[in-house]
């Protein structure tokens, strides 16, 4: 078993898709560990997107993330890293298939913005490092 740093993002919130996202990780078979509303600021973005910064895309990035609060959870399943992945579906929600979070609710933004609803951690050592990052309170 293992797990990863699921987060609702700010229009997964905003279009009040947070219980939706809930029962899909229920629905699979993940334990909710932990969870919380949190409104990022812009040291916890930077740390947590740390390897996006030189980006072009890194400000309109920063600038979504703190338009509104976020629901992070920590998830806890068997493969859970990538079966996460697997329900948000592709980062850009045009290619997202159907059936998926991102395919069902994410937008192509005017602009250069990708708002896909959900974050999800891409490996053990990235899910490790968010969750002590969202998470400090939680001890394991
Ligand atoms: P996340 O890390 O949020 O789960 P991801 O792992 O699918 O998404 P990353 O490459 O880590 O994708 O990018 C992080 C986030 O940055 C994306 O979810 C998206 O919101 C934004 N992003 C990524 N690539 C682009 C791009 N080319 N243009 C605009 N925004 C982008
Ligand atoms: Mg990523």
């Amino acid at each position: 078993t293992e797990r990863t740093l699921a987060i609702v993002k700010p229009d997964g919130v905003i279009q009040k898709k947070v219980g939706e996202i809930i029962r899909r990780i229920e629905r699979k078979g993940y334990d909710i560990i932990d969870i919380k509303m949190v409104q990022a600021d812009e040291a916890l973005l930077r740390a947590h997107y740390a390897e996006l910064a030189d980006r072009p895309f890194f400000p309109g990035l920063m600038h979504y993330m703190m338009e509104h609060p976020v629901v992070a959870i920590v998830v806890e399943g068997d493969n859970v890293i990538k079966g996460w992945r697997t329900l948000m579906g592709l980062t850009n929600p045009t290619e997202a298939a159907p059936g998926t979070i991102r395919g069902d609710f994410g937008r192509d933004w005017p602009g250069d913005e990708v708002r896909n609803v959900v974050h999800g951690s891409d490996s053990p050592e990235s899910a490790q490092h968010e969750i002590k990052l969202w998470f400090p309170e939680l001890n394991n």
